[in-house]
């Protein structure tokens, strides 16, 4: 069962070793763990990091877009609190308003006579009773005045108007007589007063104050054509002349008259009453306390005030109404409606209908302002009180009606630089896209990396085994070499003398290549414990160089080999171990015979030049793959090419050369074209290297 299993799994791994890379050649079991390990380690990466990695990778990256619209988010959050507190402190101007109302209402006081008490923004308001009339502050002048004038422009008049200048006794008998034959009550009462004033202006005082006592008596109530009182005009006039004659009753009489002209109900579209009291205010002047000046100066400007506005608003006024009685809701409810610039609030009260005129534009630059104030702590923010016809920009962060307040206007935040805010935008996106990137390509090299870290670390155990195998091969065959050869020689079984010889030659060069062998493990296992150290003194590199060869030249000789040196003249004395340097070149001459043609040719040729001293020993054998030169000199490595495979070797001979030639300061490199032949070059620098062992 167990042995089913473990066959399964091998051909499993080797289909996916044939899968992954097609000219992998599975050859043992140690390549099968290796490849099994691997693998594993694959696997465990790809599901704890790589996986993880990619998987939050893409949900931040697919979460970005929302994120990205956190800037915008965030302003459009505080605009809606600025716009939910900007509303409220809009409503705060309509809401105190209605509690002052209300207030006054409740208390049995009319809200009518005190509008600046009730708002900033209140220009007149009005009660208007059950029956649609105006009743308070104001009258309202009921019917047009009569057109009856046609006494005042006859002759009569005309004659008494021309002589008031100039004979006013005379133009006062005309006034008098006109008084008694005119038509109408107004025309007579207009000849009587104008008598008293053609008597004052001919000095008879009291016949005047006595005329004018009398327009009192009987005219009080009639108009002028300007719309005056006479019975005002008359008082004015007497209390003048009293002011003159007695100035204490004069002002107490004038006085009297100011205080009743401004407490009296005016009449909308009349201005009679607040002229003659404007006047007697002037006659005043030098006689009357200034406190008492000064209030009945205000009392008479405000009411003036209001009298002008409830003139200009009239025909509103009656549009108001006439829809306020339709709508009757519960008592103290107010209604809005925006008539042009005016904003008409109506409400019930009892039988009494309030109208309440408010200036709309006040109102709107008062809430601009307060919804300036209320953005100013934060720059990203505008607010804008908008217009029934005005258009909300694209980028508006929120908005708020102002009905019922102020139909049709719409309270409004938008961000300050809304360019700037997509910039703010697209910054954060990007850095946050940056981020992820960066960390994903960290984690893949990180992965990629660890992978080939271990798999490097699986191949170094790998070559370990192999180079074990390989050095106990390397041992066995001239071990079984020498023991055949001396068996043969023992028993007496050669007895050609050629045959001896060859016997020897084959003990001695199995013997070298032996010690070679152990020479080389000895110092690679020294040299990899970092306890290998090498003698450097000045010697003739040539005679070591020669020496090396001429070593190694019987042996190859034998094989076959043909052997050519050709070291110039005057080789430097150079600073190096001999031994070591020897062992550099019979490891070079050794692979030159191995990778070299059967019976070939192996050149060792030295050269001196400006730069340093090197050595060249080539062959012609089957040379080095182009993509393998980086490698060769790699411990254990050894040729993937079957041709140089079929060769025994321990794949340490180069990384020993290596070693040595770094350790004498110098290097070792190669050229080669697989099939011809390859030539390694040990070069020596002139600068003698420092001394060290
Ligand atoms: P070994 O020869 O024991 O395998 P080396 O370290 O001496 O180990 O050489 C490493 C590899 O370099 C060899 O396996 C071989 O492929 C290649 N090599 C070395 N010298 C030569 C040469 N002269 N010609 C062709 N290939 C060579």
């Amino acid at each position: 069962m167990q042995d089913l299993r473990r066959e399964l799994t091998l051909r499993l791994l080797r289909t996916i070793a044939r899968w992954i890379a097609p000219g992998y050649e599975v050859r043992a079991m140690a390549d099968l763990a290796a490849l099994r390990g691997q693998l594993r380690l694959t696997g465990i990466f790809f599901v704890t990091i790589l996986l993880p990695g990619l998987l939050l990778a893409w949900t931040s990256l697919s979460s970005i877009q929302g994120e990205g619209l956190a800037v915008w988010d965030e302003v459009k959050r505080r605009g809606e609190l600025a716009i939910a507190t900007l509303s409220d402190e809009a409503d705060e101007t309509f809401l105190s308003f209605e509690t002052a109302t209300r207030q006054r209402l409740e208390s049995g006081r009319s809200p009518v006579d005190a509008p600046a008490e009730l708002s900033p923004h209140l220009l007149v308001a009005f009660r208007i009773d059950a029956q649609g009339r105006v009743a308070a502050p104001f009258d309202r002048r009921k019917v047009p005045p009569t057109q009856d004038h046609t006494l005042v422009l006859s002759p009569e008049w005309r004659e008494a108007l021309r002589q008031e200048h100039d004979d006013p006794t005379a133009a006062a008998r005309l006034y008098h007589d006109l008084s008694l034959q005119s038509r109408g009550i107004r025309n007579r009462g207009q000849a009587a007063f104008a008598e008293g004033r053609a008597l004052m202006r001919a000095g008879q005082g009291s016949a005047a104050e006595q005329v004018f006592a009398d327009v009192v008596a009987d005219y009080a109530h009639v108009r002028d054509l300007n719309g005056f009182r006479l019975g005002d005009l008359a008082r004015l006039k007497r209390g003048e002349l009293l002011l003159a004659r007695d100035p204490e009753i004069g002002r107490g009489t004038l006085e009297a008259l100011t205080d009743e002209l401004i407490s009296a109900r005016w009449t909308i579209g009349l201005g009679g009453e607040a002229a003659v009291a404007a006047r007697s205010l002037e006659l005043l002047e030098d006689h009357a306390p200034k406190d008492w000046l000064a209030s009945a100066r205000g009392r008479l400007e405000e009411k003036t005030r209001l009298l002008f506005y409830a003139g200009q608003l009239q025909s509103q006024l009656d549009i108001v109404t006439a829809g306020g009685k339709a709508l009757r809701v519960a008592p103290a409810e107010f209604s809005y409606q925006l008539i042009e610039r005016t904003l008409w609030a109506t409400t019930w009260w009892g039988e009494d209908f309030y109208a309440f005129a408010l200036d709309a534009d006040t109102i709107v630059a008062h809430i601009q302002d307060v919804a300036a104030q209320t953005v100013r702590t934060d720059p990203d923010l505008a607010a804008q009180v908008l217009s029934p016809q005005g258009a909300a920009s694209p980028d508006a962060l929120a908005r708020r009606t102002l009905a019922p307040y102020l139909p049709g206007w719409s309270l409004l935040v938008s961000p300050s630089d809304p360019v700037g805010l997509d910039r703010a935008q697209l910054r954060k996106r990007a850095e946050r896209v940056i981020v992820i990137v960066l960390s994903l390509v960290i984690i893949i090299t990180g992965a990629l990396l660890s992978v080939r870290l271990v798999s490097r670390q699986l191949d170094v155990a790998r070559e370990k085994a192999d180079f074990a195998a390989n050095v106990s091969h390397e041992l066995r065959s001239p071990i079984t070499h020498i023991r055949l050869k001396g068996e043969s020689l023992q028993f007496g079984l050669v007895e050609d003398d050629e045959d001896l010889q060859e016997h020897y030659d084959a003990i001695v060069r199995e013997s070298e290549r032996l010690s070679r062998l152990v020479d080389n493990v000895l110092d690679f296992a020294s040299i990899e414990r970092g306890a290998k150290r090498y003698t450097l003194r000045p010697a003739d590199l040539g005679d070591t160089v020669r020496a090396a060869v001429e070593s190694a030249r019987y042996s190859m000789e034998t094989r076959g080999m043909v052997m050519e040196l050709d070291l110039p003249d005057g080789m430097p004395v150079v600073l190096h171990d001999p031994e070591a340097i020897a062992q550099v070149v019979q490891n070079l001459i050794s692979n030159a015979a191995k990778y070299g043609k059967e019976g070939g040719w192996i050149g060792v040729r030295g050269h001196v030049g400006p730069e340093g001293v090197s050595v060249d020993i080539s062959d012609r054998g089957i040379g080095i793959p182009p993509e393998e030169i980086e490698q060769i000199f790699d411990r254990f490595y050894r040729s993937s090419d079957p041709d140089a495979r079929r060769r025994k070797g321990t794949g340490i001979g180069l990384t020993i050369v290596k070693y040595i030639m770094e350790a004498h300061n110098g290097s070792v490199s190669v050229r080669s074209t697989p099939r011809q032949g390859s030539t390694f070059t040990i070069h020596f620098p002139l600068k003698p290297p420092s001394p060290r062992s």
